[in-house]
């Protein structure tokens, strides 16, 4: 019961409207004082929505408090109804409700308590991108809530699936606890409160049994896609026959229809209608795979009969297994070959791969970030990338986002741990400026990645393609990226790209050009290139692209400085070709050779 105690017309206005949205739940204290409403209204109800001043409230409560989880949870509202401002119990009931006034009232939700409510990962579509399904939306709204406003929320089952991060008061509950009472470490709060309510994965079907009586209350549970029905079947068998022996497999191992993923059999029964019906009935698609493959398959319940008949010694356990192992990063039989009259049925669930997504993050300003490049990084609950990539892109990452930031020169521990982390199963977001394949982290970390792991790359903007806008079209026609950075590349095998693009007259960008002990290299290059194309040919420097002190310079190879160029700075050299017009450095198209 909520009590509402008002004092003023606007007040109790705002009671009423309150009142009627919510006509089980609220009962209005609005007699002659106001501060007898408000203690009747402590003594009978478990949430108090209190029209007065925060002090007034506060000063008539303060001598009745006792514990936070046995007081009622109280709410202030203003008298402009701007704001809802949780006083007492915000993680037992009052940022909930703060939450909900203003869904009623307009007004905004004040919470205090310590937890970033911006931007955490919405609950209705919390894994949907790897198939989770929610089994029970009713609980959405409780436990979406719970979520947002930093009360404990306790996670189960979630190991191994690379889901985005959710706030830090969502907590994940260490290993299977069957029968766990004691609330002394895993998802208890830090002062020992037990989460009221929690996030359970899971592909078991009977949650009741898992459930720690008492421990937990209302618990969300998310179907992951984990499990593949293998089906083996004589000529003609029926749908129902097929349906009938595949809920019983299921049924009988505990498992729940929602996390099948797909059925799995032998090419040769691709087209058996008993089967096909059986699996659209349930949504699921039939992968089917060759009886070579198949034999090939260890399982626990081979047989000879069959083999003579089909080619494989197991057509339900090896497709099961064979599926599941294709999608994920390993698989076990969770029920072993059952059989009807003219069927056999067998399940695997499968280990979920992590997933490394390699992401560019553009030259610097954000509108020059890419959507999808937001979206992975709002995908990961681990990133990892430089201290001043990771600054860049700190206001877009989740609350509960881990963070392995590191300094200058650190590339392969870098590449090694978030390949480590993926394969860890989590989430990660490999970030780089630019694009992350171009002189950045794609290369160190795909050399150290197996396939244990999905490997996602989102493409950035790269430096080259930054500075060529604002410089005109540089690279109209064939071009060549170089380093001149010697760090990793010996001199003499830079110089030879250099001459072989002087002689093969590409226009050129030059990455890495010069830093302060890096300092002859590029007037080299310049060197190089100028024997092989006039000295007008227009070079363009640009500093820091897109970024707040950006500087565009177009001159010629003839008048360039090269100390005016850094390592912030790409330098792009025409062809004999380019010219400057209007200002603006082109390269012509093939079309105009004479
Ligand atoms: N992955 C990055 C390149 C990393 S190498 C990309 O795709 O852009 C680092 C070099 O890139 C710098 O020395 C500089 O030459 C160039 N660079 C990166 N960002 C730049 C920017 N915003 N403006 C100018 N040059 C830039």
């Amino acid at each position: 019961m909520i009590g509402v105690v008002a004092a003023t017309a606007g007040g109790r206005t705002a009671a009423k409207a309150l009142a009627a949205a919510w006509p089980d739940e609220v009962r209005s204290f609005t007699g002659e004082k106001a501060s007898d409403a408000l203690r009747e209204a402590w003594r009978t109800c478990d949430a108090i929505v209190s029209f007065l001043a925060v002090g007034a409230t506060v000063r008539v409560l303060a001598p009745l408090l006792e514990h936070k989880t046995t007081d009622p949870a109280v709410v202030c509202v203003d008298e402009g109804m701007r704001y809802a401002v949780a006083v007492l119990g915000g993680h037992h009931g009052a940022n909930v409700l703060a939450g909900r006034l203003a869904g009623v009232l307009g007004c905004e939700p004040v919470v205090t308590t310590a937890s970033d409510r911006t931007g955490a990962a919405p609950l209705d579509s919390y894994g949907a991108d790897l198939g989770f399904t929610v089994h029970d939306p009713g609980l959405l709204a409780r436990v979406g809530a719970a979520v947002l406003s930093g009360e404990p929320v306790s996670l189960e089952g979630a190991d191994g699936w690379p889901l985005p991060a959710l706030p830090p008061n969502v907590r994940p509950v260490p290993g299977p606890v069957p029968g766990r009472q004691d609330g002394q470490d895993g998802a208890a709060d830090a002062d020992g409160t037990e989460p009221a309510v929690g996030i359970l994965v899971t592909d078991e079907a009977e949650i009741s049994c898992m459930c720690h009586e008492g421990w937990f209350g209302d618990r969300l549970v998310y179907r992951p896609p984990s499990l593949v029905v293998g089906v083996g079947s004589a000529r003609g068998v029926s749908a129902a026959e097929v349906g009938g022996l595949i809920d019983r497999v299921l049924g009988g191992a505990g498992l729940a229809p929602e996390s099948v993923r797909c059925l799995a059999t032998v090419d040769l029964k691709a087209d058996e209608e008993g089967i096909r019906e059986a699996a659209a009935a349930r949504g699921w698609e039939i992968v089917t795979f060759p009886a070579e493959v198949l034999a090939g398959v260890a399982v626990p319940n081979p047989s000879e009969v069959v083999r003579a008949e089909v080619g494989t010694p197991s057509v339900a356990e090896a497709s099961a297994l064979h599926a599941a192992r294709s999608l994920g990063r390993s698989a076990e039989l969770v029920a072993h070959k059952h059989k009807s009259a003219g069927a056999t049925a067998a399940v695997a669930r499968l280990e979920p791969k992590g997933r490394l997504s390699i992401v560019g993050l553009g030259p610097g300003a954000r509108d020059l970030l890419t959507p999808r490049a937001h979206e992975a990084l709002r995908r990961s609950s681990v990133v990892v990338g430089l201290d001043q990539y990771v600054d860049q892109v700190r206001d877009l990452l989740r609350p509960g986002t881990v963070i392995m930031a590191s300094g200058l020169g650190q590339e392969e521990e870098r590449a090694r741990t978030a390949v480590e982390q993926a394969a860890a199963g989590r989430a990660v977001a490999l970030i780089g400026s630019g694009d992350a394949g171009v002189y950045a982290m794609a290369s160190p970390a795909l050399e150290f990645a197996s396939y244990d792991i999905e490997v996602e790359g989102v493409p950035g903007i790269t430096a080259a393609v930054a500075a060529s806008n604002l410089l005109g079209a540089p690279l109209g026609h064939d071009h060549a990226y170089i380093s001149l950075s010697d760090l990793h590349t010996p001199w003499e095998v830079i110089q030879r790209r250099v001459r072989a693009a002087a002689e093969g007259d590409f226009a050129v960008c030059f990455y890495n050009p010069r830093s302060r002990a890096r300092d002859w290299q590029l007037p080299e290059a310049l060197r190089i290139l100028s024997a092989h194309r006039p000295p007008e040919t227009p070079v363009g420097l640009v500093r820091n692209a897109s970024r707040p002190d950006e500087a565009v310079t177009v001159t010629t190879l003839a008048a360039v400085d090269p100390a005016a160029v850094d390592m912030v700075t790409v330098v792009l050299v025409g062809s004999s070709r380019s010219r400057t017009v209007a200002g603006r450095f082109v390269t012509p198209r093939g079309y105009q050779w004479a």
